[in-house]
């Protein structure tokens, strides 16, 4: 018995000896795998970095877009600029050096060869002497410069940053918009710069791509096979089209060969010769502003001619596929979506504006906090402060827009100010801010807004990092429900970023911010340079004239932020984002699903006339894209849809979902030019 106690404890001991030798190797075990994860972590983010990474670039900007975007206003571009009085004449050595400054440069070498040109023949020369400044950092420009003999020196907060010399570029931001100067910018030596005004620039590139527009209409006139087709869809057809340039020699077109493009001859010369006995038979000459392959875009046909290039030609070119994408061919009902709008907006019964007075308005002031006490402001914009109010009778709430009358005189919004007014007033769509009464006085005028208590998209973001699908899509469609309204009032909206999408406390979205809203006819192009840099299409930097597929550009890099957390073009410095929408390289994370990176490569098209929702069906070719699959549209539009968005939404203090901002006890100047007569 004794013994075998013994024995047992014995065992007993060696078992707890094996178990505490098992726990000590599973321990090890977890560490190692814990080491593993953290490496595979760490493996993954790498990885995700340098797919993200720009190919050529060396910046060691963080990827992710932590502030809010600024905007750009558009300013007015002064009529009738002719190019005969800005051209100066250069010598070859001159124009070979700007040539290669340009070349060499980030963003201007992306502009066309015709851009380039005209840039090359617009610079005037102008000197400095040692000492003196050319930009002022904190100043607002105007020009910019290529060093073309002399050296200068960049200054930044009184720092040295480096010296330009012989052929270096500067101030190029200046071309495309008022932006402040970021750095100081004096001769070193004695200076010759060649320089040019964006005035300039601006005018004569808008006064060309508007000429290039009407003569391009002009050539698709004469063909018979487009004879029938109005100017709206001559100018569809013209936004899909692209330019392909040949070398002496080339066969454009070849007898017998199946032909699927049309052609329109934009420089040189092109013959045409039909085989005859084996035997090449020259049938004609073609020059500028004449076209073939026009038969190729209707049926299915062989070539029945060589086409051939005879020097250097360019050709404006359309393929049967994007054609038959741009233009129906039996009838063009760009939106026939009117009745269901109509349906899911039926106006509100009582609407506050007929009994709302700006006296019976009060502040709503913070409970909590550091500014306990203090009127609650919900979102300070680049034009002015938006804060939160009530009245004392029904308690209800509103978001009252308040901005300087000083300061949209010195922006030169004036225009844009009423438009967003007049838009939002008579907006009756729920994808998009109410807009209850408008007030002014002698500083501010006033907007008194229907209150998204859910606070902003881009707040949720930052905090989630990114959207799951389901949570984007949802947010995706909304927009879509309101630009289907607008654009079918022939408004396009040109803001659209997660800034200016406000949650309601149901989780649905709504569009605010209509200041750079425009109503543009149908077939008309709109030329200035405006928006949010992340979200602007190509042809607003290139300057071509632009109309409602900027919007859905926008939509797509909006799709990317959302699910990714950061736009897809993206860098510290506005000319680098340029560069990287010109090159339009869409770069995705590997989570991304296979529809998501269709929709976003379809609406991302660099041609507009080829981008999902600028094409025959319109908005409907959105809405029927695979990523909406799941979507109920008509369930979304009766506001029937439980919102995946309703998780982002706090509940609390009416401002709960906002960030919080001091009081401003500043008080505008005041203004009496009268500009808001009307308002
Ligand atoms: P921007 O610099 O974008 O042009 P802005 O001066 O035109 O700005 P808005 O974008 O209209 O101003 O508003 C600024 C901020 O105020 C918004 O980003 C949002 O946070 C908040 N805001 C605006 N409208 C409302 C609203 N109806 N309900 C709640 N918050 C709002
Ligand atoms: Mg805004």
């Amino acid at each position: 018995m004794e013994k075998q106690l013994q024995d047992l404890k014995q065992q007993l001991e060696k078992q707890c000896v094996i178990n505490q030798e098992l726990q000590r190797q599973n321990k090890d075990l977890e560490q190692r795998l814990r080491e593993k994860e953290k490496l595979l972590q760490e493996l993954h983010t790498q990885y995700h970095d340098l797919e993200f990474s720009c190919p050529n670039s060396n910046e060691t900007e963080p990827e992710f877009r932590k502030s809010r975007a600024a905007v750009i206003a558009p300013e007015p571009i002064p009529e009738g600029l002719e190019i005969s009085h800005t051209r100066v004449k250069k010598s070859v050595s001159e124009t070979s050096l700007i040539v290669k400054a340009i070349q060499k440069n980030d963003f201007l070498s992306r502009l066309d060869d015709e851009q380039i040109a005209m840039m090359v023949d617009l610079l005037r020369a102008s000197k400095f002497k040692p000492g003196e400044e050319v930009i002022r950092e904190g100043s607002e420009g105007d020009s910019m410069y290529i060093v073309a003999d002399g050296d200068l020196i960049v200054t930044q907060a009184g720092r040295d940053l480096r010296t330009l010399g012989k052929g270096d570029v500067f101030g190029e931001l200046a071309i495309l918009y008022n932006c402040k100067r970021t750095a100081t910018v004096k001769a070193k030596t004695s200076v010759h710069v060649w320089c040019m005004e964006r005035q300039t620039y601006r005018t004569i590139i808008t006064n060309k791509s508007k000429k290039k527009r009407e003569q391009l209409m002009g050539f698709l006139k004469t063909s018979r096979t487009l004879k029938d087709l109005n100017d709206i869809q001559l100018s569809k057809i013209i936004d899909s089209m692209e330019e392909v340039k040949f070398q002496d020699k080339d066969a454009i077109v070849r007898e017998g060969t199946e032909g699927n493009t049309f052609y329109i001859i934009l420089k040189g010369e092109v013959l045409v010769t039909k085989n005859v006995n084996g035997h090449q038979k020259m049938i004609r000459r073609m020059g500028k502003g004449e076209h073939f392959g026009e038969q190729a875009l209707i049926r299915e046909i062989l070539r029945t001619a060589t086409c051939t290039a005879d020097g250097p030609v360019t050709c404006f070119s359309i393929d049967k596929e994007v054609f038959e994408e741009t233009i129906p061919v039996e009838h063009l009902e760009l939106f026939d979506d009117s009745k269901e709008m109509q349906e899911a907006q039926a106006p509100e019964k009582s609407s506050p504006s007929s009994y709302l007075r700006f006296k019976d308005l009060v502040p709503v002031l913070y409970q909590e906090g550091r500014y306990q006490g203090d009127p609650v402001t919900l979102g300070i914009g680049g034009f002015g402060r938006v804060q939160l109010m009530t009245t004392i009778n029904h308690g209800k709430y509103y978001a009252i827009k308040r901005v300087s009358k000083k300061q949209i005189v010195a922006k030169r919004q004036e225009e844009h100010m009423l438009f967003e007014k007049k838009i939002l007033k008579v907006t009756q769509c729920d994808f998009i801010v109410k807009l209850y009464a408008a007030f002014k006085d002698t500083r501010y005028i006033y907007m008194v807004m229907e209150f998204c208590g859910g606070g902003e998209i881009w707040t949720k973001l930052k905090e989630i990092g990114r959207f799951d699908e389901p949570t984007a899509m949802f947010c995706t469609a909304c927009v879509v429900e309101a630009y289907a309204y607008l654009h079918k009032k022939s408004i396009l909206y040109r803001d659209l970023k997660p800034e200016n999408l406000m949650l309601d406390m149901r989780g649905y979205i709504k569009l605010v911010d209509f200041g750079f809203a425009k109503e543009l006819v149908r077939g008309q192009k709109t030329y200035s340079f405006v928006g949010t840099p992340e979200y602007m299409a190509p042809e607003i930097i290139k300057n071509q004239g632009h109309d409602f597929a900027v919007d859905f550009w926008s939509l797509g890099i909006l799709i990317f932020e959302l699910l990714v957390g950061s736009p897809p073009f993206s860098s510290s410095e506005p000319q680098k984002i340029y560069a990287k929408i010109l090159d339009g390289v869409l770069k995705y994370p590997p989570y991304l699903s296979e529809a998501a990176k269709s929709i976003i490569s379809k609406l991302c098209r660099p041609r507009p006339g080829q981008r999902l929702g600028n094409t025959k069906n319109g908005i409907k070719d959105v809405r029927h894209h695979r990523w909406f699959s799941s979507l109920n549209w008509h369930k979304l539009r009766m506001g029937q849809l439980d919102a995946p968005t309703v998780r982002l939404v706090r509940k609390g203090p009416c401002y709960i979902n906002f960030d919080q901002f001091p009081q401003d006890h500043s008080k505008a100047e005041e203004e009496f030019s009268g500009w808001d007569r009307d308002f």
